[in-house]
């Protein structure tokens, strides 16, 4: 099986082809080793991938560190 994936150029889908690695964990398409985005131990197509982190990701959101404060008593 072949990568799925195509890529939009001037109006014309390009299929990339390569030998594929796995599937979209969303879409179930093919995905080769350059079109994998792999996050939460699921790989997804780049589009999925991109959505994913953006909505179901379930890393945690970078919370601002709290500084590390030394309040001296005095
Ligand atoms: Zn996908
Ligand atoms: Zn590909
Ligand atoms: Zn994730």
């Amino acid at each position: 099986m072949n990568c799925q994936i195509e890529f939009a150029n001037e109006d014309v889908g390009m299929p990339c082809g390569k030998p594929a690695v796995a599937k979209c964990s969303d879409c179930g398409s093919a995905i080769c080793d350059d079109c994998r985005v792999e996050c939460c131990g699921q790989s997804f197509c780049e589009v999925c991938g991109d959505y994913h982190v953006a909505n179901s990701c379930r890393k945690p959101v970078q919370n601002e560190r709290d500084v590390f404060g030394s309040h001296k008593a005095g």
